[in-house]
C-alpha cells in the first residue's frame, strides 16, 4: 500500500533555484516530448511511419542545463506525461495532454528513493538527489519505507514536499453495514441512514471573500490597464494575486479537512459505500466560481473514498451517471420521470409513500450499488 507524507520544507535561497531549475527543466522536457508525439503521431498518420516515442535523455545533447538537474526528475516527466497519455485514451472527455505552463500556480517535480538517496536526517531535514539536505518541518514521522518525493512550491511562494510511503496498513474491522451516498449542492451530501452533511460554513465564507477579492483583481487589471502600465509592474495588483493565492490555499486546506474527515468516518463505520459517478448534476445552474468548488470537493471525496477503501480493505461502488436515483420511488420501485429541482419533496404516485427528494436518491443509490456488487460477486 502506498501513502503520502506531506511536510512544508524552508530551503536555503540556493536550494530554492535549484528547485525552480529543477521545475523549469521538468516543464521543458515534458513540453518537449509533448510536442515530439504529437509531430510523430501526425507523420504516422501521413506516411504509415511507426510512432516514436521520446526520452528526456534524447534532449540533452541539445538542451545542456538539463544535465545540470536530477535526472529522476526527468524520467518522471516522461512518467507523467505517459499516465496524461492513458488518461486520454481511457477517458477522452477529460481531454489531451495538456502542455505545462510557468504560469501554473503550482510548479512541482518527482524523484525517487535510490537506495537512500531520499531521507530524513536528524529530524529535521530532507536528504535530497543533487542537493545538501534541505530542512523539513516534521510534524509527523512518515512510516515505511520512503518511494518517491514530489517537491512542489505554491503560488504563495511555500515550498512543499510529499513523501510517497510504501507500508503494511491492517484492514479496519467489519461492520457489516452498507450506505448509500447522494452528492448536493445545498448539503455537500446525504446519506440513505438519513443524515444530511452539511457544506463546512467556514468553506462557504472563505468562498465568497475569494470572490470578492477576485473582483477587486480584474479591477485592478483594469486600472493598470488604462492607465497603460504592463501587469507585472502594478504593485496593488501583484499584491492582491498573493492575497488571492494565499485564499485559495485556505480554501483547498479547509476543503480537505473537510473531505478527509467525512471520508475517514464512513470508511470506518460501513463495508460498502456507495456513490453516484460524477457530472449527475451537470445541468445545475449556478455561480460559475461556487460550481467549480463543488466539483473538486466531489471528485476529491471520491477519490479520497476509493483509496481509503483500497487500504482498509472496504469497498466503494461508483453508480453510473444515468442511473435515475431521483425518479424512483425507493420503496416500490415506481418511476416517476424527471422532476424539476425546486421539488424536495414528493409522494409517490403508486404506493403513496412521502419522500425526502435526497434521502430517496441515496437509498436509490444505495440499492444500486448493493445490486452492481452482487452482480459483479456472481459474475
Ligand atoms: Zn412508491
Amino acid at each position: 500500500m502506498l501513502k503520502a507524507f506531506k511536510y512544508r520544507l524552508k530551503p536555503t535561497t540556493q536550494q530554492a533555484e535549484l528547485f525552480a531549475k529543477t521545475f523549469g527543466c521538468v516543464r521543458k522536457v515534458y513540453n518537449l516530448m509533448l510536442h515530439d508525439r504529437i509531430e510523430s503521431y501526425k507523420k504516422h498518420q501521413d506516411t504509415g511511419e511507426k510512432i516514436k516515442f521520446p526520452t528526456p535523455a534524447q534532449y540533452k545533447h541539445e538542451f545542456l542545463f538539463l544535465k545540470e538537474v536530477d535526472s529522476l526528475a526527468l524520467a518522471n516527466a516522461q512518467l507523467h506525461l505517459n499516465a496524461a497519455y492513458r488518461q486520454f485514451f481511457q477517458q477522452p472527455a477529460s481531454g489531451f495532454p495538456q502542455w505545462k505552463s510557468r504560469k501554473h500556480p503550482v510548479q512541482s517535480y518527482t524523484t525517487n528513493n535510490q537506495h537512500g538517496t531520499i531521507a530524513i536526517k536528524e529530524g529535521r531535514y530532507l536528504k535530497l538527489p543533487k542537493t545538501e539536505p534541505v530542512r523539513i518541518k516534521l510534524h509527523r514521522q512518515p512510516q515505511g519505507v520512503i518511494k518517491s518525493a514530489t517537491i512542489s512550491l505554491t503560488a504563495c511562494g511555500k515550498y512543499f514536499v510529499s513523501l510517497l510511503c510504501e507500508m503494511n496498513i491492517p484492514p479496519k474491522p467489519k461492520t457489516g453495514s452498507v450506505i448509500g451516498i447522494d452528492l448536493g449542492l445545498t448539503n455537500f451530501a446525504i446519506s440513505s441512514d438519513g443524515v444530511k452533511i452539511p457544506n463546512p460554513r467556514t468553506l462557504s465564507k472563505t468562498a465568497v471573500t475569494l470572490a470578492k477579492a477576485q473582483r477587486k483583481l480584474s479591477r485592478r487589471a483594469q486600472h493598470a490597464k488604462k492607465d497603460g502600465r504592463p501587469l507585472s509592474e502594478s504593485r496593488n495588483y501583484q499584491k492582491q494575486r498573493i492575497l488571492i493565492a494565499k485564499l485559495h490555499e485556505k480554501v483547498s486546506n479547509q476543503r480537505n479537512d473537510f473531505l478527509n474527515k467525512l471520508s475517514t468516518d464512513l470508511i470506518n463505520n460501513h463495508d460498502v459505500i456507495s456513490v453516484e459517478s460524477l457530472n449527475v448534476k451537470g445541468l445545475v445552474r449556478n455561480h460559475k466560481l461556487a460550481r467549480s468548488l463543488h466539483d473538486v470537493s466531489w471528485s476529491s471525496f471520491i477519490s479520497k473514498l476509493t483509496y481509503k477503501a483500497a487500504w482498509y480493505g472496504k469497498q466503494v461502488v461508483q453508480v453510473e451517471r444515468w442511473f435515475p436515483s431521483s425518479q424512483l420511488c425507493s420503496a416500490c420501485g415506481h418511476r416517476g420521470g424527471k422532476k424539476a429541482l425546486r421539488i424536495r419533496e414528493w409522494n409517490c404516485p403508486s404506493c403513496g409513500i412521502h419522500h425526502d427528494r435526497d434521502l430517496n436518491a441515496s437509498l436509490n443509490i444505495r440499492a444500486e450499488g448493493l445490486r452492481l456488487l452482487q452482480g459483479a460477486e456472481t459474475l
